[in-house]
């Protein structure tokens, strides 16, 4: 369950934020965290309120965006959703494409006091 070790990579990095910003107490945080990381929404989610229990973040809430894997087309520059890692653009059929999106894994925002 590699999610548990993220979690607390996310929270050491939260509470040198916190810390930074004088806050003391965390209310919300936002994460985006794209396709491509394996992250599951739901066992981060379970992995984050466990963490949290007893510590300075203790009630925050998290709110996870998912990005998907995103892909450009070279020739004609359309944009697409990537399904599978050798797909090709559903415009020109080309095979020429470039990965945007889907290994995010960032803090968007934190909230607190
Ligand atoms: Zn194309």
């Amino acid at each position: 369950m590699h999610e548990m070790s993220i979690t607390r990579s996310i929270l050491e990095i939260v509470g040198r934020q916190m810390a930074a910003n004088n806050m003391n107490s965390l209310k919300k945080l936002t994460l985006r965290v794209g396709e491509l990381t394996a992250i599951e929404p739901e066992v981060l989610r379970f992995c984050f309120d466990a963490a949290i229990k007893g510590t300075q973040f203790d009630g925050a809430a998290l709110i996870i965006e998912e990005v998907p894997l995103g892909g450009r087309c070279r020739e004609c520059a359309g944009e697409f959703r990537i399904t599978a890692f050798d797909n090709c653009c559903p415009k020109c059929g080309s095979t020429n494409i470039d990965r945007v999106s889907g290994d995010e894994l960032d803090i968007i925002s934190m909230e607190g006091d």
